[in-house]
């Protein structure tokens, strides 16, 4: 029996309508490093976005599916890209501003990016790769920035728009198409620790749900009251869906532009007062430790999510002591991203909620998971048996982008057979749901057969009052195939004393498990979107290049 509902598509051009008129007083706050901060209501950002739109398809020529890059910081005007280029029938491809130049030309190539609408203090980055982009046939410029780079394009090259100029005075209404909810909507580049990166498209389906799953109160819980200050990049995996969640609930957001140094950052949410902020754990260690030197009022936030990389207990703890709540949250480019949040079951004490709040967090009723064990078993939710994280559900990839004009997905043994991701990701799941990451299975030491988690170590290191970060890898033992090594940063002030950080860790850590091997750093390395890079750490060691110190 078919069921006697209307089968309306699922589409991003709903949710700019509904949030620039249902929520059309909400806003968006772009911080300027001036005195005032520039804003703009949800109302103005909807039809600039329209305006955007007559602008792509009337001098720019996009009439059909492709893919227009964004390099652009969290500011409103990429907002109203989120929005225009979707709906307008084009893919929304945000280019992550911190990777290596020969990555992003492969990315942009890969796409076949037509349009790429740039801030103009990125033109430094963007200038000098342009005659390696022979898909692009438009570049807007957005903001402040040095034009002069541009003035020895060739006749060859873009053409080049002022982002202003080019909406000015166009229509504020857009005939949106209706178009097929499966169909691509956004893309975003995994960070590609090895091989080529890998494209994921997102649909407007697929975003329409994880929109919605992003506001509910098991998740973000996020509604109109609420200002949301949006670290997480806007290249990184859609903001973590923010930038569509907020229009949805008319959630209004603080975005920090270029100004993402703890200091700015602690002054915005003293001065804005956003009640949720989301970002990945460098930045709160980072924001930690400023206002820890010069106070700030964080209060305001009333919920902040972190995720992006295993969040340390003690950070938690550190911020519960400020009055700020973190939470927990587990995802992957993948993934949309939201894969698990921790928020805690219903009724329970501090005390009783913490063991829930440490955890990845659980699983929301879109995201199906299984534990596949070594020998290709699934193992029982039991919160001891561990294996590899597998996923499936509406908003999780399929496939990979096989690249423009090629061939439509790319083959990757990431996908089982039967159609789940294989998310490399290494942990227990327990009776009720909650997910407890141990490791990348790529991190994981393999010591005389047994396996040590890194993020187990990291986390009780961290714990330490002397040390700021600290990063485990593996490293060759000629014993045990594997043994931990140690890389340590610091508070200022401390000095190094291994031997007393050994023993703080045994006081956690089953003593086979301790590393032998330790080295002092200035900062652990970090990959284009803030995680520890333990693939640089790896290199480091195998060239000789810490000063490791041996502790048997
Ligand atoms: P990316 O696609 O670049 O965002 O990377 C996704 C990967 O980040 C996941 O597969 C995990 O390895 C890691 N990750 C994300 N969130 C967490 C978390 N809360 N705890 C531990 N690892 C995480």
């Amino acid at each position: 029996m078919l069921s006697t509902m209307q089968d309306v598509p699922l589409l991003i051009s709903r949710i700019l309508t509904h949030g620039s008129t249902i929520h059309g007083k909400s806003q968006v706050t772009t911080w300027t490093g001036e005195a005032e901060p520039h804003r703009r209501s949800f109302a103005e950002v909807g039809a600039r976005a329209a305006q955007l739109a007559h602008a792509l398809r009337d001098s720019c020529g996009v009439t059909d599916a492709s893919a227009i890059g964004t390099l652009m910081w969290n500011n409103a005007e990429h907002v109203e890209a989120y929005l225009a280029i979707p709906s307008m029938g084009a893919v929304l491809h945000t280019l992550n501003l911190r990777l290596p130049a020969e990555q992003l030309i492969w990315i942009v190539n890969h796409a076949a990016d037509r349009v790429v609408i740039v801030n103009g203090s990125l033109l430094p980055l963007l200038a000098p790769l342009l005659p390696h982009l022979p898909t692009l046939e438009h570049l807007v410029v957005s903001g402040p920035g040095d034009r002069s780079l541009l003035d020895d394009i060739d006749g060859g090259g873009p053409q080049i728009h002022e982002y202003e100029e080019l909406i000015a005075g166009r229509p504020t209404t857009y005939d949106w198409p209706q178009l097929d909810e499966r169909s691509a909507a956004a893309m975003c580049y995994t960070s590609g620790t090895t091989g080529d990166p890998k494209g994921v498209v997102y649909s407007h389906r697929s975003i329409y749900l994880h929109s919605m799953q992003v506001n509910m109160s098991e998740s973000m819980a996020l509604t109109d009251q609420d200002t949301t200050l949006v670290v997480v990049p806007q290249f990184h995996v859609n903001a973590w869906g923010l930038p569509h969640a907020t229009f949805m609930s008319g959630v209004s957001m603080l975005m920090p532009d270029r100004f993402l140094q703890p200091a700015p950052l602690a002054d915005m949410i003293e001065r804005e007062r956003p009640t949720h902020a989301a970002a990945v754990p460098t930045i709160w260690q980072g924001l930690l430790a400023e206002v820890t030197a010069h106070p700030r009022d964080l209060t305001s936030m009333r919920n902040v999510t972190i995720g992006g990389a295993a969040c340390p207990p003690s950070l938690m703890e550190a911020y519960d002591k400020i009055g700020v709540r973190l939470c927990h949250a587990w995802g992957m480019t993948e993934t949309s991203p939201l894969g698990t949040m921790s928020n805690p079951p219903a009724g329970l004490s501090a005390e009783e909620e913490w063991p829930y709040r440490i955890t990845q967090g659980r699983f929301p009723a879109g995201v199906e998971a299984r534990l596949a064990g070594s020998d290709g078993a699934f193992l029982p939710w039991d919160g001891v048996s561990a294996g590899e994280l597998e996923v499936r559900g509406p908003w999780i990839a399929g496939a990979y982008f096989g690249g423009a004009g090629g061939e439509d997905f790319r083959p990757d043994d990431k996908f089982s057979p039967d159609g789940w991701l294989r998310t490399g990701d290494v942990g227990v799941i327990s009776p009720d749901g909650y997910l407890t990451l141990t490791d990348r299975a790529k991190d994981v030491i393999k010591s005389g057969g047994e396996w040590i988690s890194s993020q187990e170590l990291e986390n009780a290191l961290m714990a330490h009052p002397e040390v700021a970060e600290a990063a485990v890898v593996a490293v060759p033992d000629t014993k045990w195939g594997e043994r931990p090594l140690a890389t340590v940063v610091l508070r200022p002030g401390a000095t190094v004393d291994y031997a007393a950080l050994k023993a703080f860790l045994a006081t956690r850590i089953a003593k086979w498990q301790l590393p032998e091997r330790w080295a002092l750093v200035e900062a652990v390395p970090k990959t284009s979107v803030g995680k520890f890079d333990k693939k640089v750490i790896r290199r480091q060691y195998a060239d000789g290049e810490l000063d490791v110190t041996e502790l048997r």
